[in-house]
């Protein structure tokens, strides 16, 4: 188990489950379009959410978006450690920093004195791409490398007697995210924040981050995940949901399922399955639900037989099941709704049990 640290009231490591975080990307001054982006993350199922203050003249916009902040907010600092002591003094939950490139050990000995006493962690992590010239020409494989790296800056930091650390070792490579952080797993107890990074747009970068998170939340390795897309962040929760939900981590909602169409299906199913998942990402779900859209009566029900509930098509109605058995008809056009009032119903059971 790896060691517990807090972001805010937002738990890491420790029996903590696996958080989701993002990161916004408006204007650093833009105080009202900033809040508005988290408070649209916060919606999607966001716990912690990254803002970077790139100059000094973005701390006091920082300050009051910590203060109105419904999510904990970690600072993201390149280059400059007035910047890091500056976030941390305006009330940071966090603060992600790259020791390379903070000034000189001097300077970092400062942040980490500010943020031992003001109980803040302190995100560390090596990319692969910007490896010290030592680690480069060392000779190892590069997942060794990234590891060795990151460990010395461990070091530097455990010398201070500094401990609320969380780790991250990223590339755009899938395969040698995989193994940095499966070997930073087994070397260390700290927290691990996993992410393919650079993954590339909506439809590449989910599928690297699904590959790369999930192969390592599958094996257990993880304590807190981010997306990164060239895209919405608010696309990145609902990626993270998806890989969380695929690995059995996820704790509440709806995971819809559904038939790849054929030569049977009775019903347009394609662009109904899109307008339902729109609908359900809406929905707080209290615990797992499974529910499944199948495209024709005859197989619809058997071959979704494990799902909680769900609707097979026939050309003018629709059966609803509920574990392959079928406990209601209606027709197709009123299919939808009749589902969503079932799942509401649902819903409310489970908030009263
Ligand atoms: S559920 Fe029916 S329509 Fe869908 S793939 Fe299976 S047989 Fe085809």
């Amino acid at each position: 188990m790896k060691r517990e640290i807090f972001v805010g009231n937002v738990g890491i490591g420790g029996n903590h489950p696996v958080s989701i975080q993002s990161m916004t990307n408006t204007d650093a001054e833009d105080i009202a379009g900033t809040l508005a982006q988290i408070n649209r993350l916060k919606a999607a199922g966001c716990d912690i959410v990254r803002v970077a203050v790139p100059q000094r003249s973005a701390l006091p916009a920082f300050k009051r978006i910590v203060a109105r902040s419904p999510l904990p907010v970690i600072a993201d600092i390149h280059f400059d450690a007035r910047l890091a002591l500056g976030a941390i003094e305006n009330g940071a939950h966090g603060v992600r920093i790259n020791p390379g490139n903070i000034g000189g050990n001097e300077k970092l000995k400062a942040v980490i004195r500010l943020a031992g006493a003001k109980k803040v962690p302190i995100r560390i992590g090596v990319n692969a791409g910007s490896l010290e010239k030592k680690y480069k020409r060392s000779g190892l494989t590069l997942a060794a490398a990234m590891v060795g790296s990151l460990l010395d800056k461990v070091k530097f930091f455990e010398d201070q007697g500094f401990l609320d650390l969380k780790l991250s070792l990223k590339s755009h490579d899938v395969r040698e995210t995989i193994a940095a952080n499966r070997l930073a797993d087994r070397r260390c107890g700290y927290p691990l924040h996993v992410g393919v990074t650079e993954a590339g747009s909506y439809f590449a970068g989910s599928i690297r981050s699904a590959i790369g998170i999930g192969s390592l939340l599958i094996d257990g390795i993880g304590n807190t995940i981010r997306v990164s897309l060239t895209a919405d962040p608010v696309r990145e929760i609902r990626v993270a949901r998806q890989i969380l939900a695929a690995a059995g981590l996820a704790r509440n909602g709806i995971d819809v399922v559904s038939c790849p169409t054929c030569a049977r299906t009775s019903v347009d199913l394609i662009p109904l399955v899109a307008e339902f998942e729109r609908k359900v990402n809406r929905l707080r779900f209290p615990g797992r639900l499974r529910v499944a859209l199948m495209g024709c009566e005859v197989n619809g029900p058997g071959e979704a037989a494990d799902a909680d509930i769900g609707l097979a098509f026939s050309r003018e109605r629709a059966f609803v099941f509920r574990k392959g058995k079928v406990v209601a008809r209606t027709g197709a056009g009123e299919a939808i709704p009749k589902l969503l009032e079932m799942i509401r119903e649902l819903a409310a059971e489970r908030n009263h049990e």
